[in-house]
């Protein structure tokens, strides 16, 4: 029978996370949400769902809510994601990343909880030999994020042979838009991700947008990504979650729809949407950027039977251009500061 039991999602308050959150309550799933809060923001996630404002590698306050909530798998999305970062900051990724994951795995080991949800990354990959890339593809991280990410699906992985421990590791491709009845987006004040940045500069926020590289060996000559609607990789975390509580094997499953966009792509998608002009800077290639990365997305659709429902890239920049106009909207109806 399928496990009912209440999810414990770290990081639901953030982007993706709360997507999930939102998702879990559709499919009927109780959850609680363990967030610090760092980058996230309790207004993402529903009203009726419990948000613990705690640190998702305190083990000792972990294992009591798994007891309290009576938990039965937890969906780890708590992390730190920004590439350039990881750089100037090493050891806080490692401590982020990988010490978290490490304490969390212990609290739910101690809990009695054996499902275990991972948000890993296509940065595990690096520079990919071929393409699409396949889950058994070599892993050499270009970046200490990356290196990060796979030594905390490592700990997974060693922990499930040793303890019995169920795993799905999933590794995110270009995550973006925002969910299409509007409750929660991308909310990062500094965002550096392309489709963000592109609608915030098409609503006059920002200072312009610049396209890192245009010499790079693509059709357009500028960097090829698969980017996927967040909604649907919320659901494939729902799918992995009953495949895991019906007793499938633990799995590690790229999530991305196998097929790519160029970045000079993606601004015409959000000029079109936008129907506004952008005039990108050209700027250098920004340092460890892989010229393409498209995953084969055929093991999660075989595995999870993944059935995604937004793989169109201009209904992606739809509904990230209309988070942008909200979260515009917001701001401009809050009192103003002292
Ligand atoms: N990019 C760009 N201008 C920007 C932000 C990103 O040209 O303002 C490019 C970036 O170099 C990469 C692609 O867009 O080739 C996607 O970058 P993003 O940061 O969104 O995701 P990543 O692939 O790094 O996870």
């Amino acid at each position: 029978m399928n496990d009912q039991g209440t999810v414990l999602v770290t990081g639901g308050a953030g982007y993706i996370g709360s997507h999930a959150v939102w998702a879990l309550r559709e499919g009927g799933r109780r959850a609680v949400v363990v967030d610090d809060l760092s980058t996230g923001n309790r207004d993402l996630i529903p009203g009726d769902v419990t948000l613990v404002i705690a640190d998702a590698g305190d083990r000792g306050r972990i294992e009591a809510l798994i007891g309290e909530y009576g938990c039965t798998a937890v969906m780890h999305f708590a992390g730190s994601i920004v590439v350039g970062e990881s750089v100037d900051k090493p050891l806080a990724y490692y401590a982020n990343n990988a010490g978290v994951t490490l304490n969390l795995i212990r609290a739910c080991l101690a809990g009695g909880v054996k499902r275990f949800v991972y948000s890993s990354t296509a940065a595990v990959y690096g520079q990919p030999d071929r393409l699409p890339i396949g889950e058994d593809a070599p892993t050499r991280p270009l970046n200490p994020y990356g290196h990060s990410k796979l030594m905390a699906e490592r700990m997974l992985r060693d922990a499930a042979q040793a303890h019995g421990l169920q795993y799905a590791i999933l590794r995110y491709f270009n995550v973006a838009g925002a969910d299409p009845k509007g409750r929660t987006g991308q909310s990062s004040q500094r965002p550096t991700h392309l489709i963000k940045r592109a609608c915030q500069s098409v609503l006059g926020l920002g200072d312009g947008i610049e396209i890192f590289g245009a010499d790079y060996d693509t059709p357009d000559g500028t960097c090829v990504r698969d980017y996927l609607h967040v909604s649907d990789l919320a659901e494939a975390h729902l799918a992995a979650l009953s495949h895991l509580g019906g007793g499938g094997e633990s799995v590690i499953l790229n999530c991305g729809y196998g097929g790519g966009a160029s970045v000079r792509q993606v601004l015409a998608a959000v000029e079109a949407e936008a129907g506004v002009k952008m005039n990108p800077r050209q700027a250098d290639r920004r340092p460890g950027d892989a010229a393409e990365l498209v995953a084969d997305a055929k093991r999660i659709k075989a595995v999870l039977d993944w059935q995604p429902r937004h793989d169109d890239l201009r209904y992606i920049v739809r509904t990230a251009l209309a988070w942008e106009r909200h979260l515009i909207a917001c701001r401009s109806s809050a009192p103003a500061g002292p």
